[in-house]
């Protein structure tokens, strides 16, 4: 039975997490960190006080990582067998599904219908397929000639330091702990600062599927500290990051600074939704573009936040995307029937209004919203927008070029296809875009002309756990999901045997 808005405020009542950091399969107290408060951006109430990982606390969640890959049982285990310790944690993810949903809510916001039906069924579902991945994951022997065998296998790549983001804790979580420990290595994960509680009920559920200590640690903490510490250690062989661009060059600096780690980066966009005067179905490509920009409060790295519309339709479109924000009108999280709750923080929601007066200031207009909002049944305040669009945007303005991680649309609109091409492509982001037309050569064309790890054609977030997700361009590079995946977690070894 789903639960109502009240029985989520009940739960909401009694939630306790963890709060240490689980480092060798147990919660312990910090050597050296400084506590953290979590804010919750529904109310602006302090959720709870968690411990943060200093330099030394790194130190330990390295070693303890270490020692598990060094000399534990889990690179050495059968896949079949670690197969059997991932389907256990997701069996556990989705027995606490709810409690597990209702920590995303509050630290970060979400909508908790969201949270329950999308984040946590990705969780579950990404634990599920990368444990039926471990034993697929076959080397190679290539035709070396009569007088040899060569052999390349792929062998786990060591301890694995997963620095993650708030928007899909849980689910960005799941990404690199999946293909991560199906293919054999051990993991340090690191949570944001604003989404720590989810991450510590998840470690607490690590310990209960019985996963061998060490083979996943979770440290929370300011990413200048923890984050950093994880970047600069030479005891972590692989970075998986997703975040900001800016904290992604951070982390290329600290693997040259340090043992050249290997670093893997799934970092922001700016992504282009371009309309054609021959879009199938106008209303469907409209009612998209609103969902994509509003859904999660625009805090989504593939957000369509470009909207590239023909000036014959585009008067349809915004008029049809205006309709459609009234649905996303900010609500509580905890609401079931909510689709938009606020923004992630207040510090967040500064940046983002501040992206707005900047637009209007450079000669955009609002054509809905821009303000921030009170929600009446949420007591004290919450960091709410107003689902927001802008047109007369041109490609220079701010609006156009950075993200803004919020649900802001900008609008832009042209005459010919390749104009309409050049836009999309005027960017320095390459990780998704999306094209409506009936034209199947012309999408072909399009999709061609874009530097982007995704195009949709007449769809927009069509994705499965069986297709790589990663960008180009600023927008990083590697491929989470997929198969290949495992390919950023394991090493090739040649193995040559002399045939006498
Ligand atoms: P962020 O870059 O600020 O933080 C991400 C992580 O890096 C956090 O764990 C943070 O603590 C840590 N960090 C911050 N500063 C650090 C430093 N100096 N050294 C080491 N670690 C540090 O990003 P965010 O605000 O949490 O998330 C939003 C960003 O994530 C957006 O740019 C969004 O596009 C991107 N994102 C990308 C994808 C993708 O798959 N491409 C998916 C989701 C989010």
């Amino acid at each position: 039975m789903s639960l109502g808005h009240d029985d989520w405020l009940r739960l909401a009542a009694r939630m306790s997490s963890p709060r240490g950091l689980f480092v060798g399969g147990t919660f312990i107290d910090p050597a050296d960190g400084t506590p953290m408060p979590v804010t919750s951006p529904r109310d602006g109430r302090v959720l709870a006080e968690v411990a943060a990982a200093g330099e030394k606390d790194v130190d330990r969640a390295v070693a303890a990582a270490r020692r598990a890959f060094d000399e534990g049982p889990w690179p050495r285990l059968k896949p079949r067998e670690r197969a059997k310790h991932l389907l256990r944690l997701a069996e556990l993810v989705d027995r606490d599904a709810d409690v597990l949903a209702l920590s995303v809510s509050l630290e970060m916001g979400k909508p908790i219908s969201d949270a329950r039906n999308v984040e946590l069924a990705a969780l579950v579902n990404t634990l599920r397929w990368y444990a039926e991945a471990a034993d697929k994951n076959a080397g190679e022997i290539p035709d070396a000639g009569p007088d040899a065998l060569a052999l390349v296998t792929r062998e786990p790549a060591g301890v694995v330091a997963a620095v993650v983001p708030w928007n899909f804790p849980l689910t960005m979580a799941g990404w690199k702990l999946g293909p991560a420990l199906a293919a054999g290595c051990t993991v340090v994960l690191k949570p944001a600062e604003q989404s720590p509680l989810s991450a510590l009920h998840l470690a607490r559920l690590a310990a209960e599927a019985g996963l061998p200590e060490g083979v996943l640690n979770v440290v929370n903490g300011p990413g200048e500290v923890t984050g950093r510490a994880l970047g600069l250690h030479p005891g972590v062989d692989v970075v998986t990051f997703t975040g900001s661009t800016e904290v992604g060059r951070h982390f290329l600096r600290y693997a040259a600074d340090s043992n050249l780690k290997r670093v893997w980066l799934e970092l922001g966009g700016k992504s282009p939704n371009i309309i054609l005067d021959d879009a199938p179905e106008l209303g469907a490509a409209a009612d998209t573009s609103a969902w994509g920009i509003f859904f999660n409060s625009g805090e989504m790295c593939t957000a369509p936040s470009r909207l590239v519309v023909h000036k014959s339709v585009a008067d349809e479109v915004l008029e049809r995307v205006v309709a459609r924000a009234a649905d996303f009108a900010p609500g509580d999280p905890l609401d079931p029937v909510t689709k938009m709750g606020p923004v992630v923080s207040e510090e967040h929601l500064g940046s983002v209004l501040s992206h707005v007066d900047v637009a209007l200031e450079e000669g955009a207009r609002v054509c809905i919203g821009g303000e921030r909002v009170r929600v009446d049944s949420v007591a004290g305040g919450g960091s709410y927008l107003e689902p927001t669009v802008l047109d007369r945007v041109t490609p220079g303005m701010r609006v156009a070029r950075e993200e803004i991680f919020g649900p802001v649309l900008s609008v832009l609109t042209f005459d010919t296809v390749e104009e309409a091409v050049a836009l999309a492509a005027d960017t320095e982001y390459g990780l998704a875009a999306a094209v409506w037309t009936r034209d199947l050569g012309r999408a072909h064309r399009i999709s061609r002309a874009l530097r982007a790890g995704t195009v949709w054609v007449n769809c927009y977030e069509e994705g499965d756990l069986s297709v790589p997700f990663g960008g180009t361009k600023l927008s990083g590079h590697g491929r989470d999901k997929s198969l290949h995946a495992l390919e950023k977690f394991t090493d090739l070894k040649t193995t040559w045997i002399a045939l006498p």
